[in-house]
């Protein structure tokens, strides 16, 4: 009989999930889908491999379905839907991992304790993410479940990339740089010797250009540096958050507007980036697509903080071998990879403007001294081979 692997993405509105079954050493994608509007207007959909629709259900406007209703739906139709094949364990996206976890683990009660200790890291994300675990602690105890960290990649940061200029006892106690987009970044690294063995043991940049963002500079495919910092707020402007912000304004805000942690925090995360700038949307799409003076100046704004971060990020390996793109901008847009590409050139990138709008993944020359590379992500699929790795292992 098969196995499966099921991946759960618990997000504050919404739980995504992928099942895959195991095929050889592979692991074969056969479905994937999410519920949306948990508290609002829940709706469910599921997709095939061939990205068919092969179930899809709506329970109505002011209906609350929660993390756990939600969990019991997609548990049941998994099991109508298995096929025969034996559900081998859970992998669960989980944003903090602190300054504990650099590998993925098994969860069980105690585990669950000490993630529960980083949701005042993460208060936005983590306790989302740990919702379906209890949950599934608690249905079915034997059922194994590992928790996978978006920070888990970037514990190979020298102590001195992860600290602040504040006192070191804050360092002590955890307010470090712990930087995320990890599985993403793992993925990208586990793919890149297929592509450039001088990507994957030189200095290489990735970029995660989705809804968040953040830059990621590797050594021989190990994270040294990234872009994000003590929260997914820090560095690279994104589709609604400031990215990096003089710490005074946030002081100003208190003092001068009246401003309270919450006020903050909705400004900082949901209504700035390319949303605050534009005043029309934080969809890239929707900005290239726009004729509105401000939509142009939120791209300009978008591409000057990946210039600056990708020089400072260059500085850090001394030197550029390869930049590659991915997530949703990264990999759709050829638009704004060559704004970026073309920005580097300093750095010895020589844009391939043929390569770059047929989608790369090579987007420069042969000659380029810098490779450029566009490359899909997959974070459920290394969440999937992590779990399947964990269960095995023991
Ligand atoms: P998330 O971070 O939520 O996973 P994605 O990685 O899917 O998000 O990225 C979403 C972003 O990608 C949006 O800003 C969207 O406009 C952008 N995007 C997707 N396709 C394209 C495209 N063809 N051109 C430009 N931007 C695109």
């Amino acid at each position: 009989m098969s196995t499966a692997i099921a991946v759960i993405n618990a997000g504050s509105s919404s739980v995504k999930f992928s099942v895959f079954v195991e095929s050889g050493a592979d692991l074969r994608l056969q479905v994937r889908g999410q519920i949306e509007g948990l508290f609002t207007a829940p709706h469910f959909v599921a997709r095939g491999a061939d990205d068919t629709v092969v179930g899809e259900k709506s329970w109505g406007e002011g209906q609350r379905l929660g993390h756990d209703g939600a969990l019991d739906f997609l548990i049941e139709f998994l099991r109508q839907r298995s096929g025969g094949a034996t559900l081998a364990g859970v992998g669960h996206r989980v944003v903090h991992g602190g300054m504990e976890y650099a590998q993925p683990v098994r969860v069980d009660a105690r585990v669950l304790g000490a993630l529960e200790k980083y949701v005042p890291l993460a208060p936005l994300h983590q306790p989302h993410n740990l919702a379906p675990i209890r949950r599934l602690l608690e249905r079915s105890p034997d059922l194994p479940q590992v928790a996978c960290f978006d920070t888990a990649f970037h514990r190979s940061n020298a102590e001195l990339v992860q600290m602040f200029g504040l006192p070191y006892a804050m360092f002590e106690q955890g307010v470090r740089r712990y930087g995320f987009h990890g599985l993403s970044y793992e993925y990208v690294a586990s793919v890149l010797p297929q592509h450039s063995p001088r990507a994957a043991t030189g200095r290489t940049i990735v970029l995660h250009l989705g809804n968040g963002a953040s830059m990621c500079a590797m050594q021989g495919c190990r994270s040294v540096a990234s872009s994000m910092g003590f929260t997914a707020v820090e560095g690279l402007m994104m589709g609604t958050r400031t990215g990096s912000l003089d710490p005074g304004v946030v002081l100003y805000l208190m003092d001068q507007r009246g401003m309270d942690a919450r006020a903050i925090e909705k400004l900082l995360y949901h209504q700035s980036g390319l949303l605050g700038i534009s005043g029309i949307s934080s969809d890239m799409r929707t900005l290239l697509e726009s004729r509105e003076p401000r939509a142009s100046l939120a791209i300009d704004l978008y591409c000057y903080r990946i210039r600056r971060e990708l020089g400072s990020l260059a500085a850090v390996l001394g030197g550029l071998d390869a930049l590659v793109f991915t997530a949703g901008i990264g990999e759709n847009s050829a638009a704004i990879r060559a704004r970026v590409l073309d920005d580097a050139a300093w750095l010895g990138v020589e844009r391939d403007a043929a390569a770059n709008d047929a989608g790369g993944p090579r987007l420069t020359r042969p000659t380029s001294r810098v490779l450029g590379l566009a490359l899909p992500t997959n974070e459920e699929l290394m969440i999937a081979t992590h779990t399947r790795n964990v269960i095995r292992a023991r």
